[in-house]
C-alpha cells in the first residue's frame, strides 16, 4: 500500500483471509458447485454435504449440542434481525421493554428501535462507567417484569470491553428473561461455549473470523427456534406449498429462505478449522501481548488518551490524540501503509458517552506482529510532527 508493506490493523471491521479459506472456496466452485437440498445429481449431493458439514463445523466451534440450532445468515446483523422479528416481536406488547447496553453496535440498537416503535414498547439502556464496563447494579435494576429480551455484546467493537456475559445471562435467567449475545467481536478472539454460557441466542459474522463476507450464523436454543415463525420466506424453507396453505420446514431450514451462500458456508467452516488449528489460548496470548504493546506505545504519544480502559479487553484499542482529528491520523497512517479505522465505528452512542465524535481504532488479529505495532507507533509520531 503506497509502496510500503501493509500493516493491517482494521481486523474489527473485517479480517484478511487465510489461504485455507481461499482454497476451500475455490475448490467448492471448481469441483462441487450446485444448489443444495434439491438435486438428486452428484454435484448437488456434494454441495449439500459441504453446506451441512459447514453447519456441523459451526455447531462444534460454538459448543452447541445440535446442528439444528445453527441458522446460517448473512452475518450478525441479519441474525439479530431474525431474533427481533421472529422471536421477540410476537411476545412484545405495549409498555414492554427491550434491554441493551450503552456500548452496542448500531446493528444491536436499530432493529430493537424499529421493533419497539412498531409495538409501542420501550428500549432501555444499561449505562457504562468511565472505563467502559457495564454497571452491573444498574443492569439488575433495569431487568423488570416488562423486559422481553436482553441484547448484549460480548466484546465491544468500539471500546474492546469484554462483558461478563455468562453472569449477565444468569442474572437475566433468574428473572425468566432470554438473552441474545452479539458475538461478532468475540468469536475471533475468545473460546465460545454456548452450552456453558446458556445464552438463548448468539450471533456472529464469518468475515470477522477470517472467513468470507455474506455469511454468518445464529445459534438459537432448539426450543426457541421451534416456536419461531419465519420472517423471510420463499424457496427451500417449505415442506409443501399450495395457494391455500404452506407448511414450513423444521428449523433451521425454515429460516433460510432462498438459495443460501453455500460457498460462504464452506469458507466459514475452513476459517473455523484454521482457528481451531491454532488454538484459542495461543490466539488470546498473542493478541493480549499485541494489545498491551500497542496501548503502551500509544500512551507514549503526547496528548494521547485511550477510550475504553475496561478491566478485561480484547482485540481493540480505541484512542484520541489531542489536537489531531482521528481522520487525519488515519490518513497519515495510511500513507505509511498502516490501516486503522477512524470514525464512530457504528457505535455513535458510545462516542457520545465519551464526548468525542470519533476515535482512532487499531484492532488486532492472529497475523499481526510486534513489528507492526512499531510501525503504528512510527506513523503516530509522524502524525504528531505534522500537526505540531
Ligand atoms: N456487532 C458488533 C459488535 C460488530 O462489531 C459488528 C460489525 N462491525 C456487527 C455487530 C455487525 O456485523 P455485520 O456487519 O457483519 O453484520
Amino acid at each position: 500500500v503506497h509502496g510500503r508493506p501493509l500493516v493491517y490493523l482494521d481486523n474489527a471491521a473485517t479480517t484478511q483471509k487465510p489461504t485455507a479459506v481461499l482454497e476451500a472456496i475455490d475448490a467448492f466452485y471448481r469441483r462441487d458447485c450446485a444448489n443444495v437440498h434439491r438435486g438428486v445429481h452428484t454435484l448437488s449431493q456434494r454441495a449439500t454435504v459441504a453446506y451441512e458439514s459447514a453447519r456441523t463445523a459451526v455447531k462444534r466451534h460454538l459448543g452447541a449440542r445440535d446442528s439444528r440450532e445453527i441458522v446460517f445468515t448473512r452475518g450478525t446483523t441479519e441474525a439479530i434481525n431474525l431474533v427481533a422479528w421472529s422471536f421477540v416481536r410476537p411476545r412484545l406488547g405495549e409498555g414492554d421493554e427491550v434491554l441493551i447496553s450503552a456500548m452496542e453496535h448500531h446493528s444491536n440498537i436499530v432493529p430493537w428501535q424499529l421493533l419497539c416503535a412498531e409495538r409501542g414498547a420501550t428500549l432501555r439502556v444499561i449505562p457504562i462507567d468511565d472505563r467502559g464496563d457495564v454497571i452491573l447494579e444498574e443492569y439488575e435494576r433495569l431487568l423488570s417484569e416488562r423486559t422481553r429480551i436482553v441484547g448484549i455484546t460480548w466484546v465491544s467493537n468500539a471500546l474492546g470491553t469484554v462483558n461478563p456475559v455468562r453472569e449477565m445471562i444468569a442474572t437475566a435467567h433468574a428473572k425468566g428473561i432470554p438473552v441474545l449475545v452479539d458475538a461478532a467481536q468475540a468469536v475471533p478472539h475468545l473460546a465460545v461455549d454456548v452450552e456453558k454460557l446458556d445464552c438463548d441466542f448468539l450471533a456472529f459474522s464469518g468475515h470477522k473470523v477470517y472467513g468470507p463476507t455474506g455469511i454468518g450464523a445464529l445459534y438459537g436454543k432448539r426450543a426457541h427456534l421451534l416456536e419461531m415463525q419465519p420472517y423471510q420466506s420463499g424457496g427451500d424453507m417449505i415442506l409443501s406449498v399450495s395457494f391455500e396453505r404452506t407448511v414450513y420446514q423444521e428449523p433451521p431450514y425454515r429460516f433460510e429462505a432462498g438459495t443460501p451462500n453455500i460457498a460462504g458456508a464452506v469458507g466459514l467452516a475452513a476459517a473455523l478449522g484454521y482457528l481451531e488449528g491454532i488454538g484459542h489460548e495461543a490466539i488470546a496470548d498473542h493478541e493480549r501481548r499485541l494489545l498491551d504493546e500497542a496501548a503502551a506505545k500509544v500512551l507514549e504519544l503526547p496528548g494521547a488518551r485511550l477510550i475504553g480502559t475496561a478491566r478485561h479487553r480484547s482485540g481493540v484499542l480505541s484512542f484520541v490524540t489531542n489536537g489531531i482529528h482521528p481522520h487525519d491520523v488515519g490518513t497519515i497512517l495510511d500513507a505509511e501503509g498502516v490501516a486503522v479505522r477512524a470514525g464512530h465505528h457504528c457505535a455513535q452512542p458510545v462516542m457520545k458517552r465519551y464526548g468525542v465524535s470519533a476515535t482512532v481504532r487499531a484492532s488486532f488479529g492472529i497475523y499481526n506482529s510486534s513489528d507492526e505495532i512499531d510501525a503504528l507507533a512510527r506513523g503516530l509520531r509522524k502524525a504528531r510532527e505534522v500537526f505540531s
